[in-house]
């Protein structure tokens, strides 16, 4: 028999399902929210509803955003003829974080995976030709991660773009092969910025 009410149960459930919290933090969790104020609990209720009705991906890079362009795609000072590679929001997030880019992006929601059977039709590559096809772009920065299957994709992404008049470079020294850019802190990745190579 469970020692807590139904309604508690149900909440240290979907606490546990998160990424990185064990059935102990949940509970801990869960007492944590029936301890403070209802303000405050309620507010992460609020915050998570939010989240999920008014963010969605931007309709030219797939960063996400609120409204039909993200930040970045609708701030003119940026470089419009830079464009930067990445394989999620996080690791733009990281990038702006490190604060030396000023060019503009393209998030591809995913990497291809052939293991766990994901290919290039189920990325944004498709919406990324058709940026580069429209002209404008004159760098191409890879920031995959430095992962084989990151590789693989900015390898994949070069071959479709060499018929095109620009030029392609890859995030290289510093990084690490096999670390992800969204852990990576700021100097690295300045220094990888900086010292990218002609792909
Ligand atoms: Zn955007």
């Amino acid at each position: 028999m469970s020692q807590v009410t139904q309604s508690i149960g149900k909440l240290i459930d979907e606490l546990a399902k998160l990424p990185g919290i064990g059935r102990k933090s949940a509970e801990r969790l869960a007492y944590h929210l029936l301890r403070v104020n209802k303000t405050d609990a309620l507010g992460l209720a609020e915050a998570i509803r939010d989240v999920r009705d008014n963010v969605h991906y931007c309709r030219t890079c797939y960063n996400l955003a609120e409204g039909e362009l993200c930040p970045i795609c609708s701030d003119v000072r940026r470089d419009q003829q830079q464009l930067c590679i990445v394989e999620q929001p996080r690791d733009l997030m990281a990038l702006e974080q490190a604060g030396v880019y000023r060019g503009l992006y393209h998030v591809l929601l995913g990497r291809i995976a052939p293991l766990d059977g994901i290919g290039p039709d189920q990325l944004t590559i498709d919406r990324l030709v058709d940026r580069v096809r429209a002209g404008g772009i004159s760098e191409i920065i890879m920031a995959t991660n430095p992962t084989v299957e990151g590789n693989g994709t900015a390898l994949h992404i070069s071959n479709l773009l060499s018929e095109f008049p620009v030029s392609i470079t890859r995030l290289a020294r510093g990084i690490t092969t096999g670390s992800l850019i969204e852990y990576t802190n700021k100097e690295v990745l300045e220094e990888a910025l900086t010292g990218r190579q002609r792909l």
